[in-house]
């Protein structure tokens, strides 16, 4: 089977691959602007036949009981997936403007094996866990606890790194046994909607089990969420979107489960190696332009080194400028559309309306016409108040800001509404534990650690969300528990 779509591609619902109602949207390469091709534009009636779908499947079908089924879809899901490997990689560059190094990882094949992680938790997990006996009363009863799955998933995904995060929702939700629903953002239609080309063709799932839902419409995200059919939101954007939908969800207190921004800190304490530690700060900031939730955007540095760290860091974008995705040894590919590109440059000029000095970049590169591209950027001359170190820019801006020693450094890291990720790099272990521990963040680096796995559980303190992704704390979210007991 060929994946790549001719003229549009389509929904999948009940099992059929279907056009959308209110017929195609565009789809852009970020990185030259041109349309590539079209994607189905459902509309509400779409959407409602998708949650009917996975409602009567959840509430009709052995699916949430056979664990060894599911293990074997999602097996099968993640084989069909890796034959097409070379397509789906070329296409996530072209649609998502990802440099192509990143799809070898994150953007594709990553996410693609931790499928198999999921369907070993499907067969391994103890789904039910004895409680022994306890006398409520005076009266002798044997406990258990079941675990079973909480029904139907409305899954509502962002554009920045689409596989990965589609995956981390409906790997666990359907290893879980629950039905999906899944509602890719307008910028990323493919790649959804691929993969829901090769579950109907290429797989075992009986109809229903997964929908994908491609829009050019925000609204239906809503429509999702308020619907009673639908028992789990799994969303990850914006801050500002998540509180629309905690509050939407509100409505029939529909469990929901929230990735959101992030503002996080890379700690340099003065016993670091200052240059190692500002080129992986470089080379962090601009990889995929920035577009990360847990990308590290404040550089908090010794106030005694601040020159030396402005000097290294500078040096190290120089070598990574903002290029063609395609190109091997890109880093830094384009933002994802013209509206984002206009985001990122407003928060440069703030910057500098602040009083900021930009110290590389903060333009468009030059010799470049097309593309949504923004120079690495490295602001400095701000403190951790200015909005340009409180706010979240989604692009490859860098702010440093000075500390006055390590417990001055975690302040400042806390000094935010978000609480997501987090660097420290150090030689001191003990000093290096107290910022571990002092930092209020969902996951950490040390001296450049990489924490991203499948049995990672990944999410956020504060405004950075509600909930854990991956590991077995992410499969846990699709989840209810039922208590059982009987007269001993
Ligand atoms: P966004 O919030 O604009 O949109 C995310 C999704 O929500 C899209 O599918 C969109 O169509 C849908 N949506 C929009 N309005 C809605 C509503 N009222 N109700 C329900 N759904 C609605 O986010 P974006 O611009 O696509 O992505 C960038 C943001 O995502 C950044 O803030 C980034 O930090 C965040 N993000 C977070 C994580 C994480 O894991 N914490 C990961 C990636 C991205």
């Amino acid at each position: 089977m060929a994946l790549r779509p001719e003229t549009s591609s389509e929904l999948l619902i009940d099992g059929k691959l279907v056009p959308g109602s209110r017929g195609t949207f565009e789809v852009v390469n970020p990185a030259t602007e041109e349309v590539i091709g079209n994607a189905a534009d459902a509309g509400p009636d779409d959407l409602d036949a998708a949650i009917g779908a996975a409602r009567r499947a959840f509430d009709t079908t052995d699916w949430s009981r056979d664990h060894a089924f599911r293990a074997k879809c999602l097996r099968q899901l993640r084989d069909a997936l890796l034959t097409h490997s070379a397509e789906f990689r070329a296409l996530a560059t072209e649609e998502i403007g990802c440099p192509s190094f990143l799809t070898g990882g994150p953007q594709f094949e990553g996410p693609v094996n931790d499928l198999g992680y999921f369907a070993d938790l499907a067969e391994n997990y103890e789904w039910t866990r004895p409680l022994g006996e306890a006398k409520p009363m005076g009266i002798p009863n044997v406990r258990e606890v079941r675990y079973e799955a909480a029904g139907v998933v409305g899954a509502i995904t962002p554009w920045n790194f689409p596989h990965q995060i589609n995956f981390a929702k409906i790997g666990p939700a359907l290893a879980a046994g629950c039905t999906v629903v899944l509602k890719p953002a307008p910028d990323t239609p493919w790649a959804a909607a691929l993969v829901g080309k090769v579950v109907a063709e290429e797989t075992d799932f009986p109809p229903g089990v997964l929908n994908v839902i491609t829009s050019s419409d925000h609204a239906l995200g809503e429509q999702l969420v308020v619907d009673p059919r639908v028992d789990i939101v799994s969303f990850t954007g914006s801050t500002d979107t998540g509180r629309k939908v905690m509050a939407s969800a509100s409505q029939n207190l529909t469990k929901v489960f929230l990735e959101l921004g992030g503002k996080s800190a890379f700690i340099v304490l003065d016993d670091a190696d200052l240059a190692g530690a500002c080129s992986m700060a470089a080379f962090n900031v601009v990889t995929h332009a920035g577009q990360g939730c847990a990308i590290t955007t404040r550089l908090v540095v010794p106030r005694e080194k601040l020159d030396d760290a402005i000097a290294a860091t500078r040096d190290a974008m120089a070598g990574l400028p903002a290029d063609d995705p395609s190109k091997p040894g890109t880093i830094c590919g384009p933002l994802i559309s013209a509206k984002q590109r206009e985001r990122v440059e407003s928060y440069i000029q703030l910057a500098k309306d602040e009083g900021g000095k930009i110290e590389i970049g903060g333009g468009r590169p030059a010799g470049k016409d097309k593309g949504f591209f923004v120079e690495p950027t490295l602001i400095s001359g701000l403190d951790n108040s200015a909005r340009v170190a409180q706010e979240e820019i989604f692009g490859p801006v860098l702010v440093v800001i000075p500390h006055d020693g390590d417990d001055d450094a975690i302040r400042i890291a806390n000094d935010s509404p978000y609480g997501l990720s987090g660097m420290v790099y150090g030689t001191d272990e003990e000093r290096i534990k107290h910022v571990v521990d002092g930092v209020r963040t969902g996951t950490m680096g040390v001296n450049g650690g990489i924490w991203y796995a499948a049995d990672v559980p990944f999410g956020g303190y504060k405004q950075s969300g509600i909930g854990r992704e991956m590991g077995v704390a992410g499969f846990e979210e699709y989840l209810e528990s039922k208590a059982v007991a009987r007269p001993a």
